[in-house]
């Protein structure tokens, strides 16, 4: 046995990385997180070979000032949470400080960003544990944050990443759950130079009609349900169309992409009855409840949550997804209507 010894950071940050960074698409995902929790309204994203080559996220939110950079590249620092009392009141994306260090620490990243009001831009260059100086640069108010050759400083990770296109379309999904779940930020894709999706700020019917599809939106029923503070809107399909896998089920909690075994038990039972057993229903459907009922603090990607009223959130889904499935109103109608 070797004596105990207290790990370097560089490392200490590696290992936290591999919990959330599993392939350019985590990555997009953290970099999107942070716009949106500055306030853009216009994200850009820039993909190259995949991701693999690079991911470059530009949005025009609140930035960093210059002195803040270093900050914003090290671990278990934020400046969206600062007492335990904020914990269990989460209404950010992100509060764990951890993505842009984890990032960091397995690619070569550039982050510049200029705060509306400050006389000019900042940047600050990393490649992998190793952090720069900031200095002086250019660019309009928001940020962008450019990441090049993710793993490049850990092979044995690279090596299970697939080929660009796979690896591309995991990015795709990411876009589409953040776009759907804030129809009023416009998004833009581009993929290797070439571009692959733009979506215009717009209303939440136009958004899920232009990301999913019209076939979709047509043959959905629109839910609009609120009980004691909490509330359940979004789009159900009818079961005329049911799919051959669950790659159309999107739910937002409080505006955040989850998965949970309790929620989907809901929404499986509320289908039951109209849904042949080997076919999947398909949905996107926005949870809004006060940020205390929840708990985001689970999972370090935070996909999985934790409800403190688990059996009221169970009954007030399941019966108004039930409830919506058997008013059928078509999602056309509505969307004219609004
Ligand atoms: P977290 O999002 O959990 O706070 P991050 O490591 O992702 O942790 O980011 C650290 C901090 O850097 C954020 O709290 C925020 O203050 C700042 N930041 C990161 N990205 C942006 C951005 N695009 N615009 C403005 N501030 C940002
Ligand atoms: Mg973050």
């Amino acid at each position: 046995m070797r004596p105990i010894k207290l790990l370097p950071d560089g490392l200490i940050s590696q290992i936290a990385a591999g919990e959330v960074i599993e392939r350019p698409a985590s990555v997009l995902k953290e970099l999107l997180e942070n716009a949106i929790d500055a306030g853009t309204t216009d994200i850009s994203v820039n993909i190259a070979q995949g991701g693999l080559k690079l991911i470059r996220v530009t949005d025009n939110g609140g930035g960093i000032s210059g002195e803040e950079l270093p900050l914003a590249l090290t671990r278990h620092a934020t400046s969206k949470i600062a007492s335990q009392e904020d914990l269990y009141r989460i209404t950010s994306l992100g509060f764990r400080g951890e993505g842009l260090a984890s990032i960091a620490s397995v690619s070569n990243l550039l982050l510049i960003s200029h705060q509306p009001g400050g006389k000019h831009a900042w940047q600050i260059r990393s490649e992998g544990i190793r952090v720069m100086q900031p200095e002086p640069s250019s660019h309009a108010a928001g940020t962008t944050v450019e990441v090049r050759d993710l793993f490049f400083n850990l092979p044995a990770r690279r090596k299970f990443l697939k080929t660009e296109a796979t690896e591309f379309a995991h990015c795709e999904e990411i876009i589409r759950r953040m776009a759907l779940s804030h129809a009023g930020i416009a998004f833009t894709l581009r993929h290797n130079g070439n571009l692959r999706g733009h979506w215009q700020s717009a209303e939440a019917a136009v958004r899920i009609k232009t990301v999913l599809g019209e076939e979709f939106t047509r043959s959905a029923a629109w839910i609009d349900e609120r009980s004691a503070g909490i509330g359940l809107q979004g789009m159900l399909a009818l079961p005329a169309y049911s799919r051959a896998a669950r790659d159309m089920q999107y739910f937002f909690v409080n505006g955040r992409f989850v998965r949970d075994k309790l929620i989907t038990h809901a929404l499986r039972e509320a289908y039951r009855d109209v849904l042949h057993l080997d076919r999947h229903a398909a949905f996107v459907l926005y949870l809004d409840i006060d940020p205390e009922q929840v708990d985001v603090n689970v999972h370090p990607t935070k996909t999985e949550i934790r409800f403190r009223e688990a059996r009221a959130i169970h009954q007030f889904i399941y019966h108004g997804v039930s409830k919506a499935l058997s008013l059928p109103r078509s999602g056309t109608e509505l969307s004219q209507s609004s």
